[in-house]
């Protein structure tokens, strides 16, 4: 049994190190051994090669080094041997096929043979960083890869649609009979691309080797593991959650392939009569499953690799789950739709009382949306929802409406953006004619509250408002309330509390890693701030947020606590001894590996950097975001490194024992303008009202050179400061 498969990856496995090897003598033959080569915006080099070699592959000559790695793996071909081949062969064949295929890959990027035709190609370490808390969270808890082709159309997009429903990111590519599950998608017009959980990596099976490279970039980047060892294929394996589904018949690559993927721990489940290889001392899990029944081959699949799955029942005509949180309805499709350009619409949550409100109850005053006038496609909307709860707080009612955008959004054909009284809904025709309707907004709203909110929430009741007058009156109440939020949370700061908050999440991929989130600086993902903190700490006391009561002050310029400090030690794994929360270059925090930005130490300079995620270009320090990304990160202290979330910059903490934002030489133009509103308060506040002209962006330098020029030019506060080193 296990010697058919066995077999057949190792055929796979020679075929791909032929393939490899022909592919790179000939590059090597037109381009010379010294030729550059790299996938784009990695740190990682050849990912599986760096990963579990600890090699960096730079040139076609490192390349020829991880070949002729790939070929002392190779078991002899079945043909040639005398004994008979084994599962242990089969998995280090499939090894030498993942270290040939990233050759392969890397090699169609030089030739620019890559990425194919509405394929995403080689997926950026940025891609994996911001998506690191939807993994974390659990909004996201699996991976699947699909190979092939379904049968019919019909059945690939039920069985996308299904991984969907459970938020399963998915990978699709490869093909059975130069049919592919891409074009199966693309013909029945599926919206795919990151933001709707769906990507298409390649229309090959060799192609497959990119959502393996990626996983296997999740222990460097989020495990703090170092290149160079197996303990990555640990990791992977126990934290990784991600299966194969191969649709159609199996070939000797897919085999190969597979093997490989079976090292990282990943099953195979397969819809064709395969044989199947059960836990034994070779590999402890079901490694290779089939599952004839279409109906039946998601939760088998789901089963098989113990993917925990939050299904929430939500009674609305329409899909429901986060994986529609992306979808776009875009004009064609657009069936009625609320602020925007088009009209006033707002959202609004308010606490009351609890026996002012009903439990459940869904008003509409007003048309609903199959009532609109002839030729009209919008409505004002104003959606006002009054919440109830023992342990709910005003403080609470931000967070709570800052929700609204998702629970929208999961619902397939519903596209929510923005908050506040700057919000934009659209419906689509299809979910219309499902028989959607406004009153829905509200079920979700209410369904959603209750299963993520319970302890705080006992009652929930919304009213949805489409009359002009009713929206125009409301709103002004609303205008209010916002004012005053913002107000009070602008005096709130990290000597108004006594408690700091803990997050823990992002453990489960960076075990040592710890955020502590003040007032003043919030958790560097942008995710989570103080308020949240408290929040999540009030739902699920047991959680990943913990009151810190700060205690006895160590060191108020560092920004150090005696409790703080304890706290972070026992809960990094007794790695991180003390953390200052204002300072980068004496202890500063871990970073995981979602941050959005970093802040760099520019030593010419005498002063730092910060460069945010979206940020392609180089930087002074002579790197971009994803090689800087690289240096920081897996939850170890990197002093003159620190990730931070985007507000961070803006606050009045912000390096403070560094001298604060006078210190900042350098930040993308983009991003000084996403903060620029309060930028100019701080500076304002430093006394330099005009500080943020001396900011240097990429239009004025992007070599230190260039940056010491304009610093001096503009009398940059920086070059007159203590010395930073
Ligand atoms: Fe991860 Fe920190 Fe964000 Fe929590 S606050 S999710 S630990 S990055
Ligand atoms: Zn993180």
């Amino acid at each position: 049994m296990s010697k058919i498969v066995a077999e057949a990856a190792i055929r796979g496995a020679h075929a791909i190190y032929k393939e490899a090897s022909d592919f790179l003598t000939k590059a090597i033959e037109e381009k010379g051994p010294s030729q550059k080569i790299g996938f784009p915006e990695t740190a990682f080099y050849l990912p599986m090669a760096n990963a579990l070699l600890g090699a960096k592959v730079e040139t076609l000559k490192d390349a020829s080094l991880i070949l002729a790695h790939a070929q002392s793996l190779l078991p002899q071909l079945p043909s040639e041997k005398v004994w008979l081949p084994y599962l242990g062969d089969a998995l280090n064949a499939g090894m030498s096929a993942l270290f040939c295929e990233e050759i392969i890959m890397v090699l169609r990027y030089l030739y620019a043979q890559e990425p194919q035709k509405d394929c995403n190609g080689f997926f950026t370490d940025t891609i994996m960083r911001s998506l690191g808390i939807q993994l974390v969270d659990g909004r996201m808890p699996g991976f699947a890869a699909i190979l092939g082709a379904a049968p019919d159309n019909k059945t690939a997009v039920a069985i996308v649609r299904e991984l969907q429903e459970r938020n399963i990111l998915i990978f699709v590519g490869s093909s059975v009979k130069g049919r592919s599950i891409i074009d199966q998608l693309l013909e029945e017009d599926v919206q795919m691309g990151w933001d709707n959980y769906i990507v298409p990596y390649g229309r090959d099976t060799l192609s497959a080797i990119y959502p393996l490279h990626w996983a296997i970039r999740s222990a460097l980047t989020f495990g703090g593991l170092k290149p160079g060892s197996d303990k990555n294929l640990l990791y992977t394996k126990e934290r990784v959650f991600a299966f194969g589904l191969v649709l159609g018949e199996l070939d000797d690559i897919k085999y190969a392939t597979g093997a490989g993927a079976i090292n990282m721990g990943f099953p195979i489940i397969a819809d064709t009569d395969i044989p199947e290889i059960k836990p034994s001392g070779i590999t402890t899990y079901e490694a290779l499953v089939k599952e004839l029944d279409y109906k039946k081959i998601v939760s088998r699949c789901i089963e098989v690799r113990g993917i925990k799955v939050k299904v929430s029942s939500i009674p609305v005509p329409v899909s429901y789950a986060a994986a529609f949180e992306g979808e776009r309805v875009r004009k064609e499709q657009l069936h009625v739709e609320f602020g925007g350009k088009a009209s006033t619409a707002f959202e609004f949550l308010t606490t009351t009382n609890l026996n002012e409100i009903e439990d459940g109850k869904v008003e509409l005053i007003g048309p609903d949306i199959d009532q609109l006038e002839k030729g009209s496609k919008s409505l004002p909307l104003a959606i006002t929802i009054a919440v109830a709860g023992r342990k709910m707080q005003k403080d609470f009612e931000p967070i709570l409406e800052r929700q609204v955008h998702r629970f929208i959004n999961y619902a397939m054909g519903l596209m929510h953006m923005g908050q506040r009284d700057m919000i934009w809904v659209r419906v689509s025709k299809d979910a219309f004619a499902k028989g959607l309707r406004l009153k829905h907004l509200g079920v979700m709203i209410h369904a959603m509250l209750h299963q993520e909110y319970n302890a705080i929430v006992d009652k929930v009741q919304i009213t949805l408002y489409t009359k002009q007058e009713d929206v125009d009156r409301l709103v002004e109440g609303a205008l209010k309330v916002f004012a005053e939020r913002d107000e009070r949370l602008g005096g709130m700061n990290d000597e108004s509390v006594d408690t700091f908050y803990s997050c823990l999440l992002c453990q489960s991929f960076a075990p040592n890693h710890i955020c502590v989130i003040t007032p003043e600086r919030l958790g560097l993902c942008g995710a989570y701030s103080w308020l949240d903190g408290k929040a999540s700490y009030e739902i699920t006391p047991t959680g990943p947020n913990q009151p810190i009561p700060k205690g006895e002050v160590l060191d108020a310029r560092v920004g150090q606590w005696k409790n703080i400090n304890e706290f972070v030690y026992l809960k990094s794994n007794k790695s991180i001894e003390k953390v200052s929360m204002y300072s980068l270059m004496d202890s500063p925090q871990s970073s995981c590996g979602c941050f959005e930005c970093i802040v760099a130490i520019i030593p010419e300079a005498n002063g730092v950097m910060v460069v945010h995620r979206d940020f392609s270009g180089i930087t002074p320090c002579g790197m971009g975001f994803t090689t800087l990304a690289g240096s920081v990160g897996g939850g170890v202290q990197t002093p003159g490194f620190l990730g931070v979330g985007k507000l961070y910059i803006a606050s009045k903490k912000f390096i403070a024992a560094e001298g604060g934002l006078k210190r900042l030489v350098w930040m993308p133009k983009e991003l000084k303008e996403l903060l620029a509103e309060k930028l100019k308060k701080r500076c304002q506040e430093i006394g330099e009202p005009d500080f943020i002209e001396k900011i240097a962006d990429e239009t004025v330098a992007t070599t230190s050179e260039e940056l010491l020029a304009f610093l001096t030019k503009v009398n940059h506060p920086a070059l007159v400061m203590e010395s930073l080193i």
